[in-house]
């Protein structure tokens, strides 16, 4: 028997990265050992997550909002960044969920569209873990058309704006100190940057989630909640929380990769260790075949990843890209994750080993972020010119 190869070290992909690429993985996967990899599968059972906790610890070494520059944000590339992802993503999707909705959607949109006074008051903060910020788009009756959404800000005479409705499904809600809600008003679409302690504001969590139970999901609901004139971001449109989406999804075209990393790593140790028939499962053609296809995705998902993060560090990545990434990465990853089930046989739907918990959590990635539907009409419309959406 020969010595097996690492499904990532089939192609040598190591050698894409420099040495501080290679720092910013290896230190994040040393956190996610220590700190996720021994509880996650505690948190999934019991669907709570210590989030403020894990936001310190992923703060202490500049995981929140890395890829920004100034106000306390490291100011890294968007390959380490992605790196970063991909390391939390193996340990568990809620995790790097925590992390994405922080810096890419709530930080990002502050520092992108937010006054000086508004950077100052969260993003240093924000970077360190001490503020945990959420993302409200999505609405109990707007999803993949946020468009439709209903909330509603009004402003007043007094120059105070008054927001009221709900928003769905919304990562770190509950935990949340920081709220980007974006509503509907009669010059179009506004973000607000909302302190979750204002009068008037609550964040129920969702229950009976059976993926990314590791990550805390909650409604918003506003009612009546005054803000200052000074609490609106600086841009108009849907073209404000589109943007902060395409920084989101690109952290889950490199994650994906880390929870379909994890599912293969796992089930080739278990292979080759799992007797039946007298030999090890991992020694049947049938099973090769399994490993074989699953490395060739993971190092084409990988290698798209790369390609991309180059791309935007270059400032030259497209949002078209960005769907092909996302579409790709998260369709392989949960085709790993559920052939890799297989191969644990009885123990793959057990959280003694983390892959039903990854194909549990890959539904959601599926979803988020715009669906995979969504995200084929989007390279459907970059290829023909035609958009398919209505
Ligand atoms: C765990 C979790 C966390 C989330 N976190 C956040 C968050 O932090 N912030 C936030 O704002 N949102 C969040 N979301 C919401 C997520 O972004 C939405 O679920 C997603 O955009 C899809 O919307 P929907 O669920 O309403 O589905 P719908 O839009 O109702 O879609 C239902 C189905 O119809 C398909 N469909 C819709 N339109 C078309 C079309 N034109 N052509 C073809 N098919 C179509 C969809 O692809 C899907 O298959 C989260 C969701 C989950 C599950």
């Amino acid at each position: 028997m020969s010595d097996p190869v690492h499904p990532l070290d089939l192609l040598a992909l190591d050698g894409l990265l420099d040495d501080d690429e290679r720092a910013i993985r290896e230190s994040t996967r040393r956190l996610v050992d220590d700190a996720v990899r021994p509880y996650v599968a505690e948190w999934f059972e019991r669907g709570e997550v210590p989030a403020r906790e894990l936001a310190k610890e992923f703060g202490s070494l500049g995981l929140l909002g890395m890829h920004l520059e100034g106000y306390g944000c490291a100011g890294l590339s968007a390959v380490s960044y992605g790196l970063a992802c991909l390391e939390l993503e193996a340990g568990d999707s809620g995790v790097r969920s925590l992390v994405s909705v922080q810096g890419s959607l709530a930080m990002y949109a502050i520092w992108r569209f937010g006054s000086e006074d508004q950077k100052l008051e969260w993003l240093p903060r924000m970077a360190t873990g001490d503020a945990i910020g959420c993302f409200g788009l999505t609405e109990p009756d707007s999803g993949s058309d946020p468009g439709s959404m209903r909330l509603r800000a009004r402003r007043d005479p007094g120059g105070d704006w008054v927001l009221d409705g709900t928003k769905m499904w919304i990562t770190n809600g509950s935990v949340a100190d920081v709220a980007v809600v974006w509503a509907a008003t009669d010059a179009g679409v506004r973000g607000f940057v909302v302190p979750t302690s204002a009068p008037g504001f609550s964040a129920p969590e969702v229950g009976r989630k059976l993926s990314l139970r590791a990550s805390v999901t909650s409604e918003l609901v506003l009612e009546g909640v005054r803000l200052p004139g000074s609490a609106v971001l600086d841009v108009v449109g849907l073209r404000g929380p589109l943007a902060c989406l395409n920084e989101a999804r690109f952290g889950i075209v490199y994650g994906a990769v880390g929870a379909a990393r994890d599912c293969l790593e796992s089930t080739i140790s278990y292979a080759v260790e799992r007797e039946q028939f007298g030999r090890p499962v991992a020694g049947f053609q049938l099973t090769q075949r399994k490993l074989a296809d699953m490395a060739l995705e993971l190092d084409k998902a990988y290698l798209l990843a790369m390609h991309l993060g180059r791309l935007k560090d270059a400032g030259s990545l497209r949002p078209e890209m960005v769907s092909v990434g996302k579409l790709n990465n998260v369709r392989e990853a949960l085709a790993i994750a559920r052939e890799c089930r297989t191969v644990l046989g009885a123990n793959g739907i057990s959280l003694e080993y983390p892959v039903i918990r990854h194909a549990a959590n890959l539904e959601s990635v599926l979803t988020y972020e715009g669906t995979s539907e969504v995200h084929t009409l989007v390279v459907g419309k970059a290829l023909t010119g035609l958009d398919a959406f209505r």
